[in-house]
């Protein structure tokens, strides 16, 4: 069966239920979004449904504190994942240009972080190492969350 690209393919929908799962206080930004990368002509990774948009805000401490960890763990696991580019306040890993960088496009990504499947990686529905690294994330905040008293 040939791939329908209009529609949210499986990746994004597993990866989104694992952070959420772990994280509720995070939003769902989307998936399946038939339109160009924002000032730009280009389609998006939306445009073929294989990204996801976690919504998390940069300016509040205790999202920025999931929202960091979670970018580290992607960015470790790019490969692994399947992953072709990952954005987050200001930052971006991409397969193109290795390691993280600064990002310079329209949207800083301030608001959501923004995480690119590549064609094969938007298809895969298991990530065992990856639910364990978010786990211990969230433990991590917890424990984080208790030692300050419920502030962070
Ligand atoms: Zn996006």
């Amino acid at each position: 069966m040939p791939i329908n690209w209009n529609r949210p393919q499986p990746a994004p929908q597993a990866v989104w239920r694992v952070v959420n799962a772990n994280f509720p206080s995070t939003g769902f930004g989307g998936i399946y979004s038939p339109r160009n990368i924002r000032g730009r002509s280009t389609p998006s990774l939306h445009a073929e449904g294989r990204a996801l948009d976690i919504m998390l805000k940069a300016a509040d401490p205790a999202q920025k504190i999931i929202a960091d960890g979670l970018f580290r763990i992607f960015t470790d696991l790019a490969h692994q994942i399947g992953l072709e580019e990952v954005i987050w306040n200001k930052q971006v890993w991409s397969q193109r240009h290795l390691g993280v960088h600064p990002y310079t496009g329209a949207d800083p990504h301030t608001g959501h972080m923004h995480i690119g499947f590549t064609r094969d990686g938007s298809q895969k529905t298991s990530f065992a190492l990856l639910e364990l690294r978010v786990a211990v994330l969230r433990t991590g905040v917890d424990e984080l969350r208790k030692a300050s008293g419920g502030l962070a």
